[in-house]
């Protein structure tokens, strides 16, 4: 392909607008895919637990041929405990395709990934998707679009973004919202005419970024990224420039272009082009792989450090075995070990004991999904109490801090300080633009949002969006996730409702500290699980409507009965693993050997 052929760009989508559908009829309206291959695999397709959480984990490649032009699709993931991989794959296209449903517009979960897009400078394209909805409202949702382009910062330039309006549904799509044509050919124009073409020159020596691992039993690693500069052959000795500034020699085995969904073997690609290189062995993220007679590396990546860490373990209860896959050291070993060839967020370490290792990431839902896939393949295990791994510089302790971004409605707003006011979080920034959205920004000791989205969403009911980043390390916070103090002066109706009475030490079931504020929804009593949401506040046992209360005032408690793994993680204690298998999490004693 010519260099003025090619398009890259990565697709944004909040779950269910349709994005799957969208790339499925492009590959089979686009010939892509020879006629029996056609809708077997569907494009980009994620898994149930991404589907469950409104994200998507995995970014994929797909590439398309339209007429004489090739478009390389990146997907990419909606959540910022993955937020440098997002930061990666702009760094690899030229445009952005935003796909919104033409009723529900633009959903908040988008924003992150978009924000990044839009800093990049890359090209944004609107598919309003679902036109077909007898409810679509197009019109209002370009607006809110726009609005949203307008507070996320865009150039005029990205203002001035195309709109197509499409059924994925139908495999229609036209620039008129009133009247579908009768298939994506305006989509696919419109991809063409508007993302710019890579502009990068193929006369230099090679420079090669990886930017994505992929892995497979066969070849290894394998790097995925956007040649930068320069020709790249198949056989070629390269020089691989690492992270660390080191210059290692090695030898391109074999190079991939994508074709539909499928890698194909090609012998050369040149700047602009996104394949895939295998051979290289210990080939990692950010690295460039370059000229060996003229190596020069790119700038490097930035890899988020894991900031969470949590022991993995050999399921030793009495259960074992009952409920899934009764699982090695080995093979839970084995498992870890082939995470890391894909996830460079993750680290696993080794300890003194066969059956445990640390396993470190992101935040919990990074270590949370990689545990909820590990239950799904059937896999039992232990794992024990989320801890935030702590640095030690120049003889002091230092833990790791996040920038915590929120947007809440206005009504949940002051419940929300509240309770990260708790947690430690300092407030940064407000913006309120009277859209009835409030955005917050805190800076927060990573401790502190441990558990912290169960409570965020039973907050705002389900509608705060919060993402965070790692921002520095910091002295050592006091009080977060402290014990909170108080004791258990009644009890009603059996097991799950109790009513307490704050700041008595006595008999240690309810403990909130002494002047901590608490409130209804607010999860107290970390060290005893059986005792924890706040489902009313009464002022002297009478039910009068308080929202807060603080020392000796009295409170009605419920006891969740499931957990979910975020919960479960969140009232482990420190003699406690939390207990997982294909059809449970539970909370164990801890066995001693
Ligand atoms: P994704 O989560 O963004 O990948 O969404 P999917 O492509 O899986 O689509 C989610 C749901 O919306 C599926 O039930 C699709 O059939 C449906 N859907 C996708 N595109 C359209 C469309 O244009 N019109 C209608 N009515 N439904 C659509």
């Amino acid at each position: 392909h010519a260099r003025e052929n090619i398009r890259n760009i990565a697709i944004i989508a909040h779950v269910d607008h349709g994005k799957t559908t969208l790339v499925d009829k492009l590959l089979q309206q686009s010939g892509t895919f020879r006629e029996h291959e056609a809708v077997q695999e569907r494009a980009m397709d994620s898994n149930d637990l991404e589907r469950e959480r409104g994200i998507t984990i995995l970014a994929k490649n797909t590439a398309i041929t339209y007429k004489e032009n090739l478009i390389n699709i990146v997907d990419t993931p909606g959540h910022a405990d993955f937020g440098g991989e997002v930061e990666r794959i702009m760094k690899m296209v030229d445009g952005v395709l935003l796909v919104v449903d033409a009723y529900e517009g633009c959903m908040p979960q988008t924003k992150f990934v978009l924000r990044k897009a839009l800093e990049h400078q890359l090209t944004p394209i609107v598919v309003v998707n679902k036109i077909d909805r007898p409810a679509a409202r197009p019109a209002e949702v370009i607006d809110e679009v726009l609005d949203l382009f307008i507070e996320l910062g865009a150039n005029d330039d990205q203002l001035e973004f195309p709109v197509v309006y499409a059924s994925a549904l139908m495999g229609t799509s036209s620039l008129d919202p009133e009247k579908q044509d009768e298939n994506m050919e305006a989509l696919y124009e419109t991809i063409v005419s508007h993302i710019p073409h890579p502009t990068e020159t193929m006369d230099e020596p090679l420079q090669f970024l990886v930017t994505l691992l992929d892995y497979n039993e066969y070849l290894g690693r394998i790097a995925v990224g956007r040649v930068n500069r320069g020709v790249i052959r198949q056989g070629q000795p390269v020089a691989v420039m690492t992270r660390e500034g080191a210059v290692k020699q090695a030898r391109i085995e074999k190079l991939f272009g994508f074709q539909g969904l499928k890698r194909i073997e090609i012998d050369e690609a040149g700047a602009g082009d996104i394949i895939a290189v295998a051979g290289i062995r210990e080939i990692n993220i950010g690295e460039t792989i370059a000229d060996s007679s003229k190596p020069e590396a790119l700038p490097v990546l930035k890899i988020d450090e894991p900031t969470l860490q949590m022991t993995f373990l050999v399921n030793n209860s009495p259960f074992a075995g009952r409920e899934g896959k009764w699982v090695t050291s080995r093979k839970l070993r084995e498992r870890l070990f082939k995470e890391l060839e894909t996830d460079v967020a993750l680290r696993v370490d080794e300890t003194d004991s066969p059956d445990a290792f640390i396993v470190s990431g992101r935040g919990e839902l990074h270590l949370g999904i990689l545990i909820e896939n590990m239950r799904r393949e059937g896999y039992e295990l232990q794992v024990s109490k989320p801890e935030v791994i702590i640095k030690e510089e120049d003889g002091k302790k230092q833990e790791p801090y996040e920038r915590l971004l929120i947007d809440v409605p206005e009504e949940s707003m002051g419940a929300v300080m509240e309770s990260l006011g708790t947690r430690k979080a300092e407030m940064v920034n407000m913006i309120n633009n009277g859209t009835g959205q409030v955005r917050l920004e805190f800076i927060i000791p990573a401790r502190g949002l441990i558990g912290y989205r169960t409570q965020f969403l039973t907050l705002t009911r389900g509608y705060g969006i919060m993402n965070h980043a790692f921002d520095s390390y910091g002295p050592l916070a006091t009080g977060v996730g402290g014990r909170h103090q108080g004791v258990l002066v009644s009890s009603e109706t059996g097991t799950s409702t109790f009513y307490g009475m704050l700041g008595v030490e006595d008999r240690g079931i309810l403990f909130v500290e002494p002047g901590t504020e608490i409130y209804e929804g607010m999860i107290v009593g970390e060290h005893t699980r059986d005792n924890d949401i706040i489902v009313n506040i009464c002022k002297e046992k009478q039910l009068t409507n308080v929202r807060s209360a603080t020392k000796d005032d009295t409170v009605k408690l419920k006891t969740p009965r499931t957990h979910s793994l975020e919960q479960a993680l969140e009232y482990l204690n420190d003699d406690e693993y939390c207990e997982i298998t294909p059809k449970s999490v539970r909370l164990r004693k801890k066995i001693l050997n």
